[in-house]
């Protein structure tokens, strides 16, 4: 998987990994059409830094596939269930753990009996509309980044087994491949 990625994509996710910045930092993942190489498009900064893909997000005769953001406390790539649930819609997602400098991507997996993109909307969708637990404070979660948010869900211990069970049936949808 390392070798679709242009040269200066990858310098780029390090470079975004350096940053200081407390702050998610990421960018849209393109294929070129002509050398299929995988090369960044616009780029997005702040909290649950995601760039969903649409028109102008590419250079010319480049095609979005994903996108790449950083976790900036994190040592670990492991990705959250909207990570999850944008890189089934996509086609690609990538993580990079600034305390380690990994990168990982996922891909949802073609060899099951589910389409894993509707696999991925009904467990997020349930997340959403779950009344109870840690989502009774929808409004003050929705005000987190991305990765207080995870560990909000986590810590509480009404949600902890709930959220790791709706996590290890999304893991299970994706490949997983190592970028460095
Ligand atoms: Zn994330």
């Amino acid at each position: 998987m390392k070798n679709r990625f242009d040269i200066q994509t990858l310098r780029k996710m390090q470079e975004l990994m350096n940053s200081p910045s407390l702050d998610e930092r990421g960018f849209t993942l393109c294929v070129n059409q002509r050398d299929l190489k995988i090369r960044h498009g616009r780029e997005c900064q702040g909290d649950s830094c995601t760039v969903s893909l649409g028109s102008s997000v590419c250079n010319e005769n480049e095609n979005p596939l994903g996108n790449f953001h950083t976790h900036p406390k994190r040592v670990d790539t492991t990705p959250s269930i909207p990570d999850l649930a944008l890189a089934a819609k996509d086609g690609m997602g990538c993580i990079g753990a600034n305390k380690s400098r990994r990168v990982t991507c996922f891909t949802p997996r073609h060899d099951l009996n589910v389409n894993p993109s509707d696999a991925m909307n009904v467990i997020f969708d349930d997340l959403l509309n779950a009344k109870e637990g840690a989502f009774r404070n929808k409004f003050t979660y929705k005000n987190l980044s991305e990765e207080d948010f995870d560990e909000g869900l986590t810590r509480d211990p009404n949600w902890r087994n709930e959220y790791q069970k709706a996590w290890k049936r999304s893991f299970g949808l994706f490949d997983r491949h190592e970028i460095f």
